[in-house]
């Protein structure tokens, strides 16, 4: 008999497909051999492997991979909560992080241990039922390398594998530690040291291969995916996604296809960008790796490759071949990407009836705005509608499938109005499809931005190198403009019907930062948001349900699990990531202070949360005492070097320290911070390498005006309180 190790992903599956369709007596007897290995790998002490992973469905109390399923569909099946008893559900345990940054991790949860990440790429070992820590695993990046990380040090999760859990961390090792004891079992490193790559998003394990990508594209790299045997970490394969020197032998047939569409300029000298940051899927019956490719490197196409060109495989989803990394198809999102419109967000694979045809189809809505739907075999375009309303392109050739971009919106050094604006329609938070409803919940964002070319982009060493004039981009500081446009960027729950290509109905929140979705089989999506609430929703009507006040912003996606016949349901609640560091604000009701915890609730559950502490902060900058012309060079040089952590017109989102309030002992230091590295263990390293004395002073003047500019702000707001 065939021992259950033996037996891959496809076999089960073909014996489960085969059983499904015969019943004859004679066919059972024949594959009882191979049915039982199947059945009894369940609840193997190897831990999670290809086939439970294929199979997660017969296991629908486990949460075995980052989209639960290879497909990603973030469904669970489980039913003991539904629209009847939701009111009963409680938190039932709560885990406080050590840190206070972003939090985007999805949970891994198997037989009643919950895997999961924190900031700094912390890795954390808890039952399931309670709560307790059984191991903790810190990886110890060196807290300078938070500089080159665009968004937040965040970590989206791990992945298991044959009793290993895999994690990515920050400053681009891949390692695996003992799923029993948190013991490092190897680390490699990925990437480049001596470039600004990070490592943020979740692994994949697909036939014993452990799949991981980067990020560093607003700073200056070139985007790669690269394979590591799960067993030992030897690199088994690797992917570019750009096209390197064409001087020099391209690394893949498809690499001299894409350099086709790169006319002059020189974009291989700082990586021309590419990123494969998050998202990826696998189809096990076409053997198909699907991975999705970010945005230009610097952001507008007249900076990398001067004569047009679609630049592939930038903003494009990208179908490999898992075992050897080869290429398949592509689908290109937004061609000759300028703006930051990423396709590596959340990709879901599903059969769809369309026209009277079951289609396998792979399904995005990336941040360009528009829905897409694919045929995952052939890459054949099916259909594309825009979720939010774009300015960007007219619409998408149903023909042609290509983008009909507005010329305008390849910008030049006035400002075009776009819309989405990086940010996106819609970014990492994962989306849910719900085979039951046939929709697909999705996380948006409607807000725009001005591109605008940066005059006289030079490339730094250090930071952001993105080529788009941070200063005109920057909100107006009038506050009461800052509350409008604050106001008209919009976020939403979108239930959208992927066939009809339109929505079913939407949810309008009053933050624009929103948390990912999970949608169950008792007509349940779950979704936390930017005030702070974890809130149910029926899947088919978007009715609120339940809702939990959890004092902080959530972002991060929630899961359902089962462990002894109760299910429950876990989300990461704490502020971060993207929008909250640049645009300050953005979180408008929750915690003065971040609390980064896993909230996990059940029926019943009895557990409440402590009071939120107060936190005081005194407005007491020193005189100002340099001229306006300082000042205002002080503007540019923040709006170039600063605002991507600090936020923008120096107003922060309460992660990263609000500069405005920065002591009069601390402006003593300023210097020692920003040229000498005196707080590099809090990851403000010393920007040396790219401001001198001069600048430096500037950029302090700037900060201390925004400080009275707060405080003036401050008291008149407290005299109308009076008057
Ligand atoms: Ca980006």
């Amino acid at each position: 008999m065939l021992s259950a190790e033996k037996i891959d992903a496809k076999t089960c599956l073909s014996v489960v497909r085969i059983k499904g369709m015969m019943t004859s007596i004679l066919v059972s007897l024949l594959l009882f051999p191979l049915v039982s290995a199947c059945t009894e790998s369940e609840h193997s002490s190897e831990g999670v492997n290809g086939h439970r992973i294929v199979l997660a469905d017969r296991e629908p109390g486990n949460w075995l991979s980052h989209g639960r399923t290879y497909d990603e569909q973030r469904y669970s099946p489980l039913s003991e909560i539904n629209e009847d008893n939701i009111n009963r559900l409680g938190l039932t345990w709560k885990y406080d992080f050590d840190t206070h940054r972003g939090l985007e991790a999805t949970p891994l949860v198997v037989d009643g241990m919950m895997y999961v990440t924190g900031s700094w790429s912390r890795v954390y070992a808890l039952d399931a039922t309670n709560g307790r820590l059984i191991w903790q695993y810190d990886p110890e990046v060196p807290p300078e390398w938070a500089v080159n990380a665009c968004c937040d040090v965040v970590n989206r999760g791990v992945a298991l594998w044959n009793g290993a859990v895999y994690v990515g961390a920050l400053d681009g090792r891949l390692i695996a530690l003992n799923a029993k004891d948190g013991g490092v079992l190897w680390s490699v490193q990925t990437t480049p040291t001596d470039r600004p790559y990070t490592i943020t998003g979740a692994p994949r394990v697909v036939t014993g291969k452990v799949i991981i990508g980067n990020g560093g594209a607003e700073m200056g790299v070139r985007g790669f995916v690269s394979a590591y045997d799960a067993g030992d970490g030897d690199l088994l394969w690797r992917f570019y996604t750009v096209p390197g020197n064409p001087e020099e032998p391209f690394e893949s047939p498809a690499l001299e296809m894409a350099a086709e569409t790169w006319i002059g300029g020189k974009w291989w000298e700082h990586g021309g960008g590419g990123t494969v940051w998050d998202s990826m899927a696998y189809d096990a019956d076409l053997d198909l790796l699907y991975i999705g490719v970010g945005n230009g490197s610097p952001w507008s196409r007249q900076l990398r490759s001067p004569g047009g060109g679609d630049n592939l495989f930038l903003s494009s989803i990208v179908a490999l071949r898992p075992d050897t990394g080869e290429y398949v198809w592509h689908y290109q999102t937004s061609p000759g990407d300028s703006w930051d419109y990423t396709a590596t967000q959340h990709m879901i694979l599903a059969d769809l009836s369309i026209d009277g045809a079951v289609r396998q189809v792979i399904m995005q809505a990336p941040k360009n705005g528009f829905f897409y739907v694919l045929d995952r075999k052939t890459g054949e375009f099916i259909s594309a509608e825009p979720f939010v309303p774009v300015t960007w392109a007219t619409h998408v050739d149903p023909d042609s499938g290509r983008a009909a971009v507005r010329p305008e919106a390849y910008y030049g050094y006035t400002i075009f109005d776009g819309r989405p604006s990086p940010f996106g329609a819609h970014t990492w938070h994962p989306m849910s499809y719900n085979p039951n409803t046939g929709l697909v919940y999705i996380p948006a964002i409607d807000s725009n931005f001005p591109y605008k070319l940066e005059e006289a982009f030079e490339f730094l060493e250090l930071g952001v190198n993105v080529g788009i004039d941070g200063a005109a981009a920057a909100w107006p500081v009038d506050p009461d403009i800052r509350k409008a446009i604050r106001q008209s960027m919009k976020g939403s729950l979108i239930a959208w019907d992927p066939v009809a290509q339109k929505p079913a109905w939407t949810v309008e929140h009053k933050t624009s930062w929103n948390g990912g979705v999970v949608s169950t089989a008792k007509n349940l999506v779950f979704q936390g948001n930017g005030e702070g609430n974890l809130v149910a929703y029926s899947a088919d009507s978007g009715r609120e349900l339940w809702s939990f006040n959890a004092q902080t912003g959530i972002a991060a996606a929630p899961i359902t699990y089962r462990v002894d016949g109760e299910q429950y349901v876990a989300v990461l609640a704490g502020w971060g990531g993207t929008m909250p560091l640049v645009q300050g604000g953005a979180l408008t009701h929750a915690a003065n202070k971040n609390v980064s915890r896993i909230l996990v609730f059940k029926l019943d559950g009895e557990e409440s949360l402590p009071a939120l502490p107060v936190v005081e902060k005194p407005l007491d900058p020193p005189e100002n005492t340099a001229s306006e012309e300082v000042i205002e060079r002080g503007m540019v040089l923040y709006h170039r070097t600063c605002f991507a952590c600090h936020g923008d017109t120096a107003v922060s989102g309460g992660v990263i320290p609000d500069l405005r309030f920065t002591s009069r002992a601390t402006h003593k230091l300023w210097d020692k911070v920003v040229l000498e590295g005196l707080l590099k263990s809090g990851g403000m390293v010393s920007f040396s390498r790219i401001l001198d004395k001069a600048d430096s002073y500037a950029i302090q003047a700037y900060v201390i005006k925004r400080a009275h500019d707060a405080k003036s702000e401050l008291s008149k707001a407290q005299n109308n309180g009076r008057g």
